[in-house]
Formats: C-alpha cells, structure tokens, sequence
C-alpha cells in the first residue's frame, strides 16, 4: 500500500485558522496585537523570499510586521544598535534576524543579543537550553513543525525508533531532543555516520535534514516507516526535491512528508505561533491563553 501523504500544507492551514482567531481574541479582550520584526542583512535571494512570506503570514493572521532591511556591507555596531532598539520597542514581541548573514558577519553574537523572551526563532542557547532542559522557551519553528506533523500521524511515539540525519542548530539537534522528549529512543546521523543506509533502515520515524538532493533510498525506508523529508533543494531544472527519494520511499513507508507542502509551510505557521506565544507572555496573568 503506498504511503499516506503527510500533508503540511493542510495542517498548516488549520494551524493558522486557530491562531487567527487567537490573535483577534487577545487584541479585543486585551487590547494586544502581536507583533514581528525581521531584520534582513544583505541581498540574498533566499532570504528574500522567505522575508516576504513571513510579511505575508504575518498580514494574513493580523499580527503586526516590520521589516528592516540592511545593506550587506552593515557595520556590527549597526546591527547591534538595531537590535538593541527592537529588543525595547514595546510594539515587538518577537525579533527575527534572518539567516544566514553576509559573509564578514558571524550570526552568534546577534542572536545571542536578542532578547531570549522575544527570540521566536529559538536559536538563543537560553531557548536552546530550556529545550535541552526541559523549560518553556520558544522551540525552532521547523523542528517543532515536524513534531505537530508526526504527531498527527498514527504512529504513537513512545518507545519507538527515530532516525535523525543532519546534526544542524536549526533542524537536526533539536529535532532529536523534541523527539527523545516524546519517548523515542534516537539516533542521531551525519556525514561521518558508518552505514547510514543502515541505520536508516532501523527507523519507524525518520527525519532527514542534510541539503543533499533525494540522498535518501527508498530500499533505506522500514516498511510502514513515517518519513520527514525537511530537504528543500531547487534542481538544475528549476524543480525543488527534498533529500529523500519521493517515489521509492513513498511506496515502502507509511507515511511521508512531500516537498513542497510538507514540512516547508509549517516552519511559518509556528513562527506565527510562537509570536503569539511571546505576546501572551506580556499578558499580566503570565501565559494564560484568553478566554
Ligand atoms: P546544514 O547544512 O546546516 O546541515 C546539514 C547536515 O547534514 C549536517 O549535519 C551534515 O553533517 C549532514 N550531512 C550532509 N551531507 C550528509 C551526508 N552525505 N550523509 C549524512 N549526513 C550529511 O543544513 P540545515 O539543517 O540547515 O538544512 C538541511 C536541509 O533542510 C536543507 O535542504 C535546507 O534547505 C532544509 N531546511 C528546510 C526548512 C523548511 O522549512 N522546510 C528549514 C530549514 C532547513 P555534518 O554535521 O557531519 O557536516
């Protein structure tokens, strides 16, 4: 039986259909309107367009944007000062400054600069630690998209098999510690991992997060394996493939993310979440979610 497709687009959607009606709560009973600000350094084309459907998610939902756009060639004392003044602005509940910076500028002492109540990305080592620790700070939009999707599927998460490969910041460490705080019992995977095909093949739940263009084999799936395929790769023929072979996989495992429309659209739809979230911390009743 072929796979059943994870479908990221839809749950995103649902997501958003929540916290839209979230956000028009907190605004009419407490006067709040969340609001995001994305600082962009340079010109990077990527970067561009994911500033853009933030901007546009941001509108959609009714959460106040700004956007500040930097030249490449920005002094560090610019950037500082920049954000600085948005970790003070009471209008801001959450500062993203998108990666990866030109290069000349190292990202770490900017992201460590931001205001770990307001870091809605959750790259800060306070959130990154209270992931690690077990506290309630913000958690990595894609990570904690992934976890939403597998979540959905049948597959109940304790005790099994998880398969991670790529040990990134942004995805592949804290998606193993999301999913060996679910009860899983993990295993972590990178370029200098002996025998990855076989310790794929271990996996009920595999997550591949490695910007290698369908690496992953379909003979590498467990049969009835849920298969995550965070990989965004854009072909020399214009089509964007994850890393994992869509089609063998998708006839062995038994449930599968696509790309596009799997975990891509739900990076946003937390981003929008954990915005939210860092508005609801001003309200005076600490988190609680209005009536
Ligand atoms: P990084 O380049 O930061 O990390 C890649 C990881 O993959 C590294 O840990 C690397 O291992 C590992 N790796 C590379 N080649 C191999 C290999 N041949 N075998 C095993 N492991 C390998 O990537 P990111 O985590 O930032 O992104 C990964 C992919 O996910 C990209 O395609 C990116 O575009 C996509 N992505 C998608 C998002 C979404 O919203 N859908 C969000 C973020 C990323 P080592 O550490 O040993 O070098």
């Amino acid at each position: 039986m072929p796979a059943a497709i994870i479908d990221g687009k839809a749950v995103a959607k649902e997501l958003r259909g929540k916290l839209e009606k979230s956000i028009e709560r907190l605004r009419t009973s407490h006067g709040i309107t969340p609001g995001l600000a994305v600082v962009l350094v340079g010109d990077n084309p990527a970067s561009r367009v994911y500033v853009n459907s933030k901007k546009k998610a941001c509108e959609a939902l009714g959460i106040y944007s700004e956007e500040h756009v930097l030249p490449g060639g920005t002094r560090p004392e610019v950037l500082a000062e920049l954000v600085a003044r948005l970790n003070r602005d009471p209008r801001i509940h959450g500062i993203l400054l998108q990666l990866p910076l030109p290069a000349g500028l190292d990202a770490a002492p900017f992201v460590e600069m931001i205001d770990p109540e307001k870091d809605v990305d959750g790259f800060h080592p306070v959130n990154m630690g209270k992931l690690l620790a077990g506290g309630d700070g913000f958690v990595p939009c894609t990570p904690a998209g992934i976890l939403e999707l597998i979540s959905r599927t049948d597959l109940p998460l304790k005790g099994k098999k998880a398969v991670v490969v790529g040990r990134s910041n942004i995805v592949g460490k804290p998606v193993s510690i999301l999913l060996l705080s679910a009860h899983c019992t993990v295993t972590m995977c990178h370029s200098r991992t002996e025998d990855l095909p076989g310790e794929c093949r271990t996996a009920d739940i595999l997550v591949v997060a490695i910007g290698r263009p369908e690496f992953v084999k379909g003979d590498w799936v467990k049969p009835g394996a849920v298969v995550v395929d965070v990989g965004m790769n854009r072909l020399e023929d214009g089509r964007l493939v994850g890393d994992v072979e869509f089609e063998p996989a998708s006839r062995v495992a038994g449930g599968i993310t696509p790309v596009p429309g799997g975990v891509g659209p739900m990076t946003i739809a937390m981003l929008m979440k954990n915005t939210y979230e860092a508005a609801l911390k001003r309200l005076p009743e600490g988190n609680r979610l209005p009536g």
